[in-house]
């Protein structure tokens, strides 16, 4: 099945070697991000895992930022094993799987981001200023 992505349609399934260029705008700083992992998966990684890998690992990886929060600052018991675990190790282990998934559907996530801002910023100032919960 032929999927679009940042590099043109490109089979869904296909092992390629040598991946071509990232096409997204590299001097922002999402673009610069999606650059940095499409150019570690050309160097280290051969290929990028397919998309339902990869949002399976986005779940796992979700999953262990869950445990974290859950336990060092929601009400369940830290384990003893646990108290060394870095959230910040695991929210860039998301960021980069989300990172893969926008490079190989051909998404520019900071254009997706600018967009998704400018929705926050009109549609929700007066929603969250006059929510008596926030105050
Ligand atoms: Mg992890």
């Amino acid at each position: 099945m032929m999927v679009p992505s940042l590099f043109g349609w490109t089979q869904k399934t296909e092992n390629k070697m040598a991946l071509e260029p990232i096409k997204v705008p590299s001097e922002l700083p999402l673009g610069k991000l999606q650059e940095e992992v499409h150019n570690w998966i050309s160097k280290h990684g051969v290929r990028y895992f397919n998309e339902l890998t990869n949002m399976a690992q986005l779940t796992e990886e979700v999953g262990e930022v869950s445990r974290i929060i859950a336990r060092r600052y929601g009400e369940q018991s830290e384990k003893e094993s646990d108290k060394t675990k870095d959230l910040g190790e695991e929210l860039s282990d998301v960021l980069f799987v989300v990172l893969c998934l926008a490079n190989q559907t051909g998404t520019d996530l900071q254009a997706a981001f600018d967009k998704k801002m400018n929705v926050k910023r009109e549609r929700d100032h007066d929603r969250h200023h006059n929510n008596e919960k926030l105050k």
